[in-house]
């Protein structure tokens, strides 16, 4: 059955926010809940499409695996934790204004207090399956600040500077006087910098920086894993006064394939083979990663989900030497139909299967004896 679209079932728009999803499904929960229709089949089915949607579409990452792949790109995967200190940050940072505390502490880097650093930024990178298997190099445009080249990022027009503001006389706060106490607040007029810019830049209008597409290399390791965030130094947003640039994460996404699994370092294929292949025993062969094909021999006897690993076809290590294998998972046809001829073959078959119990046969049927 084909599933609907969960921008759809929530009545809302691709590029809506996660306020808005919530808003959309708040309102389905409440017009569909059982407690409201029951006995309505049909409210119960939206009731729970709506859950389903609102699942996905209020978790970042399966939003963003929902994006790219569709459907197809949920299966299998679960709810992630924070990965590493850095994925705190990027969710707790703008609550802590720029989150000096965190990032001393976690990041053990102390920021100038000259101004602040430049803000992170992150991006998806999207990957074939089999593109993994070596080491890539990817492009991405990403639109950030750039720093002005023409006022060297002071804002103020080229052979001005900016001046002390003559309000807080560059102290960056006043104090207002209330009956006893003295209230400091940060200066109108400048908004705490201190400075004030006279006569602004033509090119960035007195911002010190202007939004710019950059085009970045991110070199990704051979065996990266899906879901794996890539850190690039100083590829974010440049700071202010000299403070240094922020991060660029790049969150890495690995497109399903139609035929391959990954389990850590190795690929299983599930591979058919017919009933009398896997009784007589056959070569076959089976496609890699890598794009070409490998024979296998097939043992005579081989029984329906039976792996037959292939060394060195899976993924390289990230880190360290060595690959991973790949697994071919044997999965024995039964024939839906058979010719007149095959049938009387195998009926001839089974005559003498039953003179002839096979050893597996054996042992099940001396177990059942002994169970009664
Ligand atoms: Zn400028
Ligand atoms: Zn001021």
């Amino acid at each position: 059955m084909r599933k609907e679209d969960y921008y759809n079932v929530l009545g809302v728009k691709k590029n809506a926010g996660q306020e808005d999803i919530k808003r959309a499904y708040r309102k389905m929960a409440i017009k569909y809940h059982p407690d409201k229709n029951p006995g309505d089949k049909k409210a119960e089915d939206m009731f729970k499409g709506a859950a389903e949607a609102y699942e996905v579409l209020s978790d970042q990452e399966k939003r963003r695996r929902y994006d790219h792949f569709g459907h197809e790109g949920l299966r299998g995967v679960e709810t992630r934790g924070f990965g590493n200190y850095d994925d705190i940050f990027d969710a707790f940072g703008d609550i802590f204004g720029g989150g000096s505390i965190f990032e001393e502490f976690f990041g053990g880097i102390t920021r100038a207090r000259a101004g602040r650093r430049g803000a992170s930024l992150r991006c998806d990178i999207v990957l074939d399956f089999s593109e993994v298997a070596t080491r890539v190099e990817k492009v991405i445009e990403i639109t950030k600040k750039n720093l002005c080249e023409e006022c060297g990022g002071t804002g103020a027009r080229k052979g001005t500077s900016p001046v002390t503001c003559p309000y807080c006389r560059g102290k960056g706060e006043v104090h207002q006087k209330q009956g006893f106490f003295t209230l400091r607040t940060t200066c109108p007029r400048c908004q705490g910098k201190g400075k004030i810019i006279e006569t602004p830049c033509h090119r960035c209008r007195g911002n010190g920086v202007y939004p710019k597409k950059s085009e970045i290399k991110v070199q990704i390791p051979a065996g990266i894993e899906d879901g794996t965030r890539l850190r690039v130094v100083g590829q974010g947003e440049p700071g202010e006064n000299g403070a240094p640039s922020g991060d660029l994460y790049c969150d890495i996404l690995i497109r399903p394939h139609p035929i391959f699994k990954r389990q850590d370092y190795d690929v299983i294929c599930d591979f058919p083979i017919t009933f009398s292949q896997a009784a007589l025993g056959s070569e076959i062969d089976v496609p890699t990663i890598s794009g070409k094909f490998v024979k296998v021999k097939v043992p005579c006897g081989i029984q329906n989900g039976d792996i037959l690993p292939v060394k060195g076809e899976g993924f390289p290590h990230v880190r360290g030497y060595g690959k991973g294998n790949l697994l071919v998972h044997i999965i024995v046809e039964i024939p839906a139909k058979l010719t007149p001829r095959q049938e009387q073959l195998l009926r001839e078959f089974a005559e003498l299967e039953h003179k002839n119990v096979t050893p597996k046969r054996k042992s099940f049927f001396r177990k059942v004896k002994e169970l009664l």
